[in-house]
């Protein structure tokens, strides 16, 4: 797409450290790590958001980003590794190219886990919120 960021670096257009490729993802070191090794998976198709992903385009994203969790593993040994999304706006995401972030995490780092994005929200009883599904 036309003025995407990550649709460059996908191509090729921008440069990036490159930690693995294939045909159906890029995974590169993210310009801003939170963490050594920190790394971004974009799939190489523009998508929005994980709603704009059509069932049969799952497995090959997914084979891609285990790979790319792989390979981030081997080489940095970390303690683990925290894999995620910032699904749209509201959820902190800043490039509107659907992307995966791999933190990885180190002894002693001090941070948290998904657990700690959020802790201030409950309005709602879980009961109450059960009843809406
Ligand atoms: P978001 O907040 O959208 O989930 O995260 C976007 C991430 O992409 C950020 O962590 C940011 O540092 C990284 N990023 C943004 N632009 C570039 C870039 O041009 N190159 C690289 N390597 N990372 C980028
Ligand atoms: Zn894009």
């Amino acid at each position: 797409m036309a003025d995407c960021i990550f649709c460059k670096i996908g191509e090729g257009q921008v440069p990036s450290y490159k930690v693995y490729e294939d045909e159906s993802v890029l995974a590169f070191l993210d310009i801003h790590p939170c963490a050594d090794g920190h790394t971004v998976v974009i799939p190489k198709k523009h998508f929005g958001e994980i709603g704009d992903v059509k069932d049969n385009e799952w497995q090959d994203l997914m084979r891609g980003l285990k790979i790319a969790i792989q390979k981030v593993d081997e080489v940095l040994k970390p303690a683990g590794m925290n894999v995620g999304i910032n699904n749209r706006k509201g959820a902190g995401q800043a490039v509107p190219h659907l992307h995966w972030h791999i933190i990885p995490r180190y002894e002693g780092d001090g941070g948290g886990s998904m657990h700690s994005i959020i802790r201030n929200r409950q309005i709602f009883e879980v009961e109450e919120v059960a009843k809406r599904f």
